[in-house]
């Protein structure tokens, strides 16, 4: 590992512990954060995921359930399930691991969720406050690439930013939150004609593309910043990113390593909005 590393191991340490101090000073007032995930079917990779994040909640203190349906359940049963948990006074976040089985109309699902317990800030409303610049659950980790630039130090205002990648969940609220921050930003997509044109003139490049090296170093202008989003297993059986560490490493300031960067913030992020959830219950108490 380089001194150019921006480490989430450190960041989400640091986070971890101010989040454990902030459910102590609920729990003093008689408040206790609670996170319900629910998980459809049997997909090792979710389910994995999933013990993670009850894992996280353990470490701080947060009380997380798990609540784990059949594949064969129906749209109906998964909204009712979302129904009891919106009544819930004691649940502030309401999770549902995706994907979901293919029966299922993930919108539909994501949207039943009360905003107010969305945490993970997938629902239309968090995601329209979010561009209207209204207070609302960010999403985990187009928060978390934001939160590791600004640890590193690493001046967004003014800076030209090269998001790659559009996804709902990344690409679009990521450059949206470059935005805020007074970045010029240009979101790219396969479809960008060329791309390394575009890249080459980047201050800050984030990368969410699921291709697994694809962001080479002659891609990149020296000094550049890189936020690598993207988890790919790679042959060797380990987790890399979607720049080529290897050749970029080379030129850039900065870049987040795979893994131990993005993906813990991420993390980290869940439980900040479920703590976040907690205290606005707290003041409407
Ligand atoms: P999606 O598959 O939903 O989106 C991929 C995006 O990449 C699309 O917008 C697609 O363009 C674009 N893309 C694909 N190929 C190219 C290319 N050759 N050139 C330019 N753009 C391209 O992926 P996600 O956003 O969900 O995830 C992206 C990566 O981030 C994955 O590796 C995923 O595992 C990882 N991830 C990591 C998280 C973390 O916590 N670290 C959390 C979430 C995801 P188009 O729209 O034109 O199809």
């Amino acid at each position: 590992m380089s001194g150019k590393n921006i480490s989430g191991k450190e960041l989400s340490a640091l986070e971890k512990s101010k989040i454990a101090e902030k459910v102590k000073r609920l729990n003093s007032e008689g408040i206790y954060p609670k996170l319900s995930v629910i998980i459809v079917g049997e997909n090792p990779a979710s389910q994995s995921y999933v013990r993670g994040k009850h894992k996280d909640c353990a470490e701080c203190g947060i009380i997380s359930e798990n609540i784990a349906l059949p594949e064969s359940v129906s749209q109906d049963e998964l909204l009712s399930e979302i129904d009891r948990l919106n009544g819930d006074e004691t649940v502030d976040g309401i999770l549902v691991q995706l994907p979901l089985p293919r029966h299922i109309d993930e919108y539909s699902v994501i949207n039943r969720i009360s905003p107010e317990k969305d945490v993970d800030g997938f629902t239309a409303v968090n995601v329209g406050s979010l561009y209207l610049g209204k207070d609302c659950f960010t999403p985990c980790t187009p928060q978390g690439c934001i939160d590791l630039l600004d640890f590193a130090g690493v001046e967004i205002r003014g800076k030209k930013a090269v998001v790659i990648g559009r996804s709902n969940i990344v690409g679009k609220p990521v450059a949206q939150l470059l935005l805020q921050r007074n970045a010029t930003v240009t979101v790219c997509h396969s479809k960008t004609k060329n791309l390394a044109e575009i890249t080459k003139k980047a201050d800050i490049i984030i990368v969410a593309i699921g291709k697994l090296g694809f962001l080479t170093g002659d891609m990149i202008s020296d000094g550049a910043v890189i936020v690598d989003v993207g988890i790919n297993r790679g042959r060797d059986g380990k987790l890399h990113g979607d720049a080529d560490y290897e050749t970029c490493i080379e030129k850039v300031s900065k870049i987040t390593p795979v893994p131990g960067g993005v993906g813990l913030m991420t993390r980290v992020n869940l439980l900040k909005n479920t703590v976040k959830s907690a205290e606005n219950r707290a003041k409407n108490a």
